[in-house]
């Protein structure tokens, strides 16, 4: 007999040559198999979205894939999902992640504030993280050996406390004796000042240093916070040097390079420069796109592919923001009933997107736009001069107001000098009717509205 699940990887290297690489991601990927059942294979997804699109577009060609693999030994294959898994019973016991569950009661003391959802498994590695996901994974597997301490640094958003706590679920998994903690450089101060506040001072000064000191892996993020507090400093400064003399890992994340924390002293500095420094960049178009599928599936969300993609193409700086637009784009298919998210959901999604945001638009920002563009000052441009180099922009300026916001024309007159709201109303309407001729202030205007909406929406 061909063994179903040592050989399910043979029926996924077909289907990957046979589907595009989304819909193997997203659909294909989501099964597993499960059981055999009167001959049938059973395979397993805990995606309702997966099991209707494999049945409904893919159905002759797992078939194909099935019979290739197992030789015709079973009739066909049938998909569950949750609902109907207590039906069958299990041959055997699947392997799956087994790397990285949820640590038993007995030990668990030994890890503080880990984040169990955050693992290597769901971290998606492509060009802009691939050497630290393998700093971060080398210090994983052998912790206190290679990097240490292994300081990451990167933008926000980009998946530096993933890492942190991917690291320590790992260690926790694969050293079960081993105390890791996780902690914010801000809580480690919070601690530290608690400690020292308390009434039994020596007992609480004790049980801080016993909480940090006793530690074998201690994961810091945020560090960059540790600049003004000098305190601080000094304490994280001795616990530092106490658990490094003691061969003990520490991972630091933080927003910005060492040398770019502008008061760190020149000792933390060099300790950390004794490790290795590592940073992480915005993700790519193929990263995102892997990411945004892995959210989805994680999620159990209803998405098109070319929601996935839309989204991948138009969003290209932070992780956290993407997937919160994925979730929003999900919501708002919900709301309407949508069972998928398709792309109109992502375009009303994100109309409401650039509302929001564009709420947080105003007379002053519009202001300083045009004033840097056109380089005029803020004062001049809001002043009664009547030559042509102030005039001009200010018309543009005014225009710009009442094309992106509704505030009423007599509070725009206010802004500038005072005017009367028909000053403003010449500048809109005079401005409107030499667009359609002026290519100069055609350009003009299509630069500042860009410029602005890139204040306000970060699109590709
Ligand atoms: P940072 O600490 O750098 O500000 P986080 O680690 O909090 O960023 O990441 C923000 C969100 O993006 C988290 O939900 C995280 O799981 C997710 N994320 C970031 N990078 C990746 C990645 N490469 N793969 C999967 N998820 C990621
Ligand atoms: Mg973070």
């Amino acid at each position: 007999m061909i063994k179903l699940k040592e050989n399910w990887d043979k029926v996924l290297n077909i289907m990957e040559k046979q589907v595009t690489a989304i819909t193997f991601d997203l659909w294909v990927k989501a099964l597993v198999p499960y059981t055999v059942y009167e001959d049938k294979i059973i395979l397993f997804t805990n995606s309702v979205s997966a099991k209707n699109q494999c049945e409904k577009n893919f159905k002759p060609l797992l078939k194909l894939a099935l019979d290739e693999v197992f030789k015709d030994e079973y009739s066909g294959f049938k998909i569950i999902t949750e609902d109907e898994k207590n039906l069958y019973t299990v041959q055997e016991e699947s392997e799956e992640n087994l790397d990285e569950q949820v640590p038993s009661e007995n030990i668990k003391e030994n890890r503080i504030n880990l984040n169990p959802k955050y693992t290597f498994n769901n971290f998606v590695v492509g060009k802009s993280n691939q050497f630290v996901y393998a700093a971060a994974r080398s210090v994983a597997e052998n912790p206190s050996a290679k990097f240490n301490p292994l300081f990451i640094y990167g933008g926000v958003g980009l998946g530096k406390t993933h890492l942190l706590h991917a690291i320590g679920n790992y260690i926790a998994k694969n050293f079960p004796n081993k105390r890791i903690i996780y902690v914010t450089c801000e809580q480690f101060a919070n601690d530290y000042i608690d400690a020292i506040r308390s009434g039994v001072k020596e007992n609480a000064i004790s049980s801080f240093r016993e909480k940090y000191r006793n530690v074998d892996v201690l994961l810091m993020d945020d560090i960059q916070f540790i600049s003004k507090k000098t305190e601080t400093q000094e304490n994280f400064f001795h616990t530092f040097n106490d658990l490094y003399q003691a061969n003990k890992q520490i991972v630091l994340a933080s927003d910005r390079p060492p040398k770019d924390i502008e008061t760190l002293s020149d000792r933390l500095r060099s300790r950390f420069a004794s490790g290795l420094i590592q940073d992480i960049q915005s993700p790519d178009f193929e990263t995102r796109v892997a990411i945004l599928i892995k959210k989805a599936q994680i999620e159990n969300y209803n998405v098109e592919s070319e929601v996935i993609d839309y989204l991948a193409e138009n969003f290209d700086t932070n992780v956290r923001e993407l997937e919160g637009y994925l979730s929003k784009v999900v919501f708002h298919a919900n709301l309407l009933g949508h069972h998928f998210a398709g792309l109109e959901d992502a375009y009303m999604a994100l109309k409401d997107i650039e509302k929001e945001d564009k709420e947080n638009l105003d007379i002053e920002k519009i202001i300083k736009i045009c004033c840097e563009y056109f380089n005029v000052s803020r004062e001049d441009l809001i002043s009664k001069k009547k030559n042509k180099e102030i005039v001009v922009p200010r018309q543009i300026c005014m225009f710009i107001i009442t094309e992106f916001l509704d505030t009423p024309l007599v509070a725009i007159g206010d802004y500038f000098g005072g005017r009367d709201h028909t000053t403003v109303m010449h500048a809109r309407d005079k401005i409107t009717r030499n667009l359609k001729t002026d290519d100069k202030l055609k350009n003009q205007i299509f630069d500042l509205k860009d410029k602005i909406k890139g204040n306000i929406i970060r699109r590709v």
